[in-house]
C-alpha cells in the first residue's frame, strides 16, 4: 500500500469509533470500552474480546452527562460518559474504569450508576506507590479483579499463555508507535500534525494486530524516504490530549512540525513495555505500570529533582525542536499544578514555550490562532 493510501486508512478508523464498534459487533465480537488511564489492556486481549479507547470526543456537546457531572470535571470524563450515554458506543459490553486523578475518581461511580444495568462497569485502582513490593502486589490484585470480571463477560477464563501472548503484542504496538513517531519527525513534511494525531489515535480503536502490520508497513515506507529538509519550525507537544484536527491545521498553516511529544495520548502511553521474560504475567504488567516514569499523573519518588520537567526539556532539545508547546486541558488539576516545575526546567534551558488552555468543546480557534501565529514566529528567530 502507498503511504498516503495507508495513511487515509488511520485517519478513516481514527475518526469512527462508532462504526468500528458496529464492525466488531456484527463479526461476533465481544467489546470492552478502556477509559483513561493505564487500564491492562492486554488482558482484554487475552480474554479474545476488543478493546476501544474511550477519550472523549471533539465532535460532540455535553448534555446527558451534564446529570451526573459537576460542571469543573474535564471534557474528557464528561464527553466520555456522554458517549455511552447518546448510543455512539451502544454495543459495549463492559467498560474498564481507571481512577488515578480526583476526577475519574467519583466519575467512577458515575459510569456505574448509570451503565451499570446496560454493561459490566469494572473499577480499576491503581497504587500511589507503584515501585515497592506491596505497590506491586496491589496492582497485581487490581489487575486480577478486572481479569476476574473480564472473565465473566468473555464467558471464559484466561491462559497465562493468553496473557503472555497479549503482553507480546502490545510490546509490539509500542515499538512500532515509537519508530513512526521517530519517522515522523524526519519526514515531517509527509507526516503532518494532522497526519500524525490520526496514525496514533488510531490505535485506540483498531484491533491491534491489524494496526501493528499497517503501522509497520507505513514505517517501512517512511524509512525509504530521504530525510526531509524541513524549512519551518518544529515543537514538542504536551498535556492530555490534542487528537482535534482544526487546532492541529492551524500548526500545519504556520509551518510547524511536531518533532516529538509528551502527551498522555500519545507518547506517554506507548514509552514503557511490559517485560516478557517475567514468569507470572500479571507482575510484568504490574511493573509495566510501576516502570512508567516523568509522567505528570504518577507519584515520582524524587519529585523535588524536577527529573520530569528536565526529562521534557531535554526531549525539545535532542528532537531538534525549537520550543514546546503545552496543551493545558481545563479543569485538569493534575496537569495544572505541574506546569510551574515544567516551566522553570524550560526557562532554565531557554525554551520557548506558549500554554493553550483547550478543551474538547472548543469550536472557536481564534484565539490559538493568534498565540500559535505570535509563536511562529519566536521559533523562527531562535532558529
Ligand atoms: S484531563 Fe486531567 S482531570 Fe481529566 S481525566 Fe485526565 S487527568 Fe483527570
Amino acid at each position: 500500500m502507498s503511504i498516503n493510501a495507508l495513511l487515509d486508512e488511520f485517519k478513516i478508523k481514527a475518526a469512527s469509533p462508532k462504526k468500528q464498534l458496529a464492525e466488531y459487533k456484527a463479526q461476533g465480537k465481544k467489546v470492552i470500552g478502556v477509559l483513561p488511564y493505564y487500564a491492562p489492556e492486554e488482558l482484554v486481549y487475552a480474554a479474545g474480546m476488543v478493546p476501544m479507547g474511550i477519550w472523549g470526543s471533539n465532535t460532540k456537546s455535553i448534555s446527558r452527562a451534564k446529570e451526573y457531572c459537576a460542571t469543573f470535571y474535564c471534557t474528557i470524563a464528561q464527553l466520555a460518559l456522554e458517549m455511552l450515554l447518546d448510543g455512539t458506543m451502544d454495543g459495549l459490553d463492559g467498560i474498564i474504569t481507571p481512577t488515578i486523578c480526583d476526577t475519574l475518581r467519583p466519575m467512577s461511580q458515575n459510569f456505574r450508576v448509570s451503565m451499570g444495568e446496560k454493561m459490566a462497569v469494572i473499577f480499576l485502582a491503581h497504587p500511589q506507590n507503584r515501585f515497592e513490593d506491596f505497590g506491586l502486589q496491589f496492582c497485581i490484585d487490581q489487575y486480577t479483579h478486572v481479569k476476574k470480571e473480564l472473565e465473566k463477560v468473555a464467558g471464559k477464563e484466561m491462559t497465562d499463555e493468553a496473557i503472555q501472548d497479549a503482553i507480546k503484542v502490545y510490546n509490539k504496538a509500542r515499538a512500532a508507535r515509537r519508530t513512526f513517531v521517530k519517522l515522523a519527525n524526519e519526514h515531517c513534511d509527509v507526516i503532518t500534525p494532522v497526519k500524525r494525531s490520526a496514525v496514533l489515535k488510531a490505535f485506540y480503536f483498531m484491533e491491534k494486530p491489524e494496526y501493528i502490520e499497517k503501522l509497520n508497513e507505513l514505517n517501512e515506507e517512511l524509512s525509504k524516504l530521504p530525510a526531509c529538509d524541513w524549512k519551518g519550525t518544529k515543537v514538542v507537544t504536551s498535556g492530555i490530549i490534542c487528537d482535534n484536527p482544526k487546532l492541529l491545521e492551524i500548526f500545519e498553516e504556520n509551518s510547524i512540525a511536531i518533532a516529538a511529544d509528551d502527551v498522555a495520548h500519545e507518547s506517554r502511553s506507548f514509552r514503557t513495555d511490559a517485560p516478557e521474560d517475567e514468569k507470572d504475567p500479571m507482575m510484568a504488567l504490574a511493573k509495566q505500570f510501576a516502570n512508567i516514569d516523568y509522567d505528570v499523573l504518577l507519584y515520582d519518588q524524587a519529585s523535588s529533582k524536577n527529573r520530569r520537567g528536565e526529562f521534557v526539556a531535554d526531549m525539545v532539545k535532542e528532537s531538534g525542536a525549537q520550543g514546546l508547546v503545552l496543551f493545558m486541558q481545563q479543569f485538569c488539576d493534575p496537569e495544572e499544578m505541574e506546569y510551574p516545575y515544567l516551566k522553570k526546567a524550560l526557562e532554565e534551558k531557554n525554551i520557548p514555550h506558549i500554554k493553550l488552555g483547550i478543551d474538547q468543546q472548543m469550536r472557536d480557534f481564534g484565539q490559538a490562532q493568534t498565540a500559535i501565529q505570535a509563536f511562529a514566529d519566536v521559533l523562527e528567530m531562535s532558529k
